[in-house]
C-alpha cells in the first residue's frame, strides 16, 4: 500500500546538518554549537512541557533562513528526505511569515523559493508532493492575511491553506475572513484543531472555516456527536502521536484517541508533524501505533487506506 504523509511541516523538518553549515556560513550565534550539541538542541528527546514549548524548537532551524536561497535548499531537502523515507506521496505545509520572520525576508521571495525547491526536488526525486499553506495564529490575525496574500499569490502551488500555532490564544473563529478567501480561492482547508483547544474548535473550524480535515483533533474523542459527525461526513483526522505525545497533548501514547476514532470509522490517518524536531519516520510512526497503540494488522492497513482517500489530489495505484 502507498505510504502518505499529509501532515508534515516543511518548516519543521529542516535538517541539522543544514542548520549547522547555515550558521557557520552566516557566522550565527548557533554556529558555536558542535553538530553532536546541536542535535540536542534542536530534537526534542522526551516531552516537552506544552505545545508552546514545542514550537520553540522550531525556531532553530528557521533561524538560520538568511535568504529565499535557504528557504529554497530545506524544500528541496523535505523532498529528497520524502524519498529516502520512501514515501510514494507527501503533503508538505509551511508558513511563510514564520519562514520569514527571523531575518525580514519577503513573503513573496520565501513562497516562490519554496514553491521552486518543492518542483525541482520532484523532478530529481521519484516522489508525488502538493503543498499547504499555512497561517501562523500565533502572528495574529493581521500578519495572517498578509500571509494568505503571499500564499493566493502563488496558488497554482497549493492544494490547500492551514491554520497553526497557538490554538489556545486565537481560536478558530478569529480567523473566519481569512477562511472565506481560502474557499474563494478554490482551495482546501484543513485546521489544526482540538490539540490544544475542546471539541468546540473542531465544530467552529468544520462549521465557519470548512475544514475538510482537522490536524490532530484529540479532543473529539469527549464529543461523541462530533465523533460521528467526522465519520458521517468523511473529515479527515490527521492523527500525529509522537507529536501529541512530546507537546503533553496526549501523553499516554497506549490510551490515544486514534483507535477509537477508527472504531467509530472516522477517517483518520498516521501522520510526522514535525520529524526534523520529533527526530522521527513515518515507518517509526506506523511501529509505534503497532506497538503501544497494539493497533492490527487491520487498522494499520486502515490508516495507510484513509491516508489515500483523504489526500488532496487524487493518489493512484495501490
Ligand atoms: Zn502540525
Amino acid at each position: 500500500m502507498l505510504l502518505i504523509d499529509l501532515h508534515r511541516h516543511l518548516d519543521g523538518n529542516i535538517r541539522i546538518d543544514t542548520i549547522y553549515e547555515l550558521a557557520k556560513q552566516y557566522k550565527l550565534p548557533l554556529s558555536k554549537y558542535s553538530i553532536e550539541s546541536l542535535h540536542k538542541l534542536v530534537y526534542i528527546n522526551d516531552q516537552t512541557s506544552d505545545l508552546i514549548a514545542f514550537l520553540e524548537r522550531l525556531d532553530y532551524g528557521i533561524s538560520v533562513l538568511k535568504s529565499p536561497k535557504d528557504c529554497y535548499r530545506v524544500a528541496y531537502e523535505n523532498i529528497e528526505d520524502a524519498y529516502n523515507e520512501e514515501l510514494d506521496y507527501v503533503e508538505l505545509r509551511f508558513s511563510p511569515y514564520y519562514m520569514a520572520s527571523a531575518h525580514s525576508l519577503s513573503l513573496d521571495d520565501v513562497v516562490a523559493a519554496v514553491c521552486q525547491g518543492v518542483n525541482d526536488g520532484c523532478v530529481d526525486f521519484p516522489v508525488k508532493a502538493s503543498l499547504i499553506g499555512i497561517l501562523s495564529r500565533t502572528f495574529g490575525v493581521e500578519n495572517c492575511f498578509a500571509e494568505l496574500a503571499a500564499i493566493l499569490k502563488y496558488k497554482r502551488h497549493f492544494v490547500a491553506v492551514d491554520l497553526a500555532g497557538d490554538e489556545h490564544d486565537f481560536p478558530p473563529e478569529m480567523f473566519i475572513e481569512h477562511f472565506q478567501m481560502v474557499q474563494k480561492a478554490d482551495l482546501k482547508a484543513t485546521i489544526h484543531a482540538g490539540e490544544a483547544g475542546g471539541p468546540e474548535n473542531i465544530w467552529t473550524a468544520i462549521k465557519q472555516l470548512n475544514a475538510a480535515r482537522i490536524g490532530h483533533g484529540v479532543n473529539a474523542i469527549h464529543d461523541s456527536e462530533l465523533i460521528d459527525y467526522l465519520a458521517e461526513n468523511e473529515i479527515g483526522i490527521e492523527s500525529c502521536i509522537t507529536s501529541n505525545y512530546q507537546t503533553a497533548t496526549w501523553t499516554d501514547t497506549s490510551t490515544h484517541p486514534l483507535k477509537a476514532f477508527l472504531h467509530a470509522g472516522v477517517k483518520a490517518c498516521l501522520c510526522t508533524d514535525d520529524p526534523g524536531v520529533s527526530d522521527i519516520t513515518l515507518k517509526n510512526e506506523f511501529e509505534r501505533a503497532e506497538r503501544e497503540l497494539k493497533l492490527t494488522e487491520h487498522q494499520l492497513k486502515q490508516l495507510k487506506q484513509n491516508a489515500k482517500e483523504q489526500s488532496f489530489v487524487a493518489c493512484t495505484s495501490s
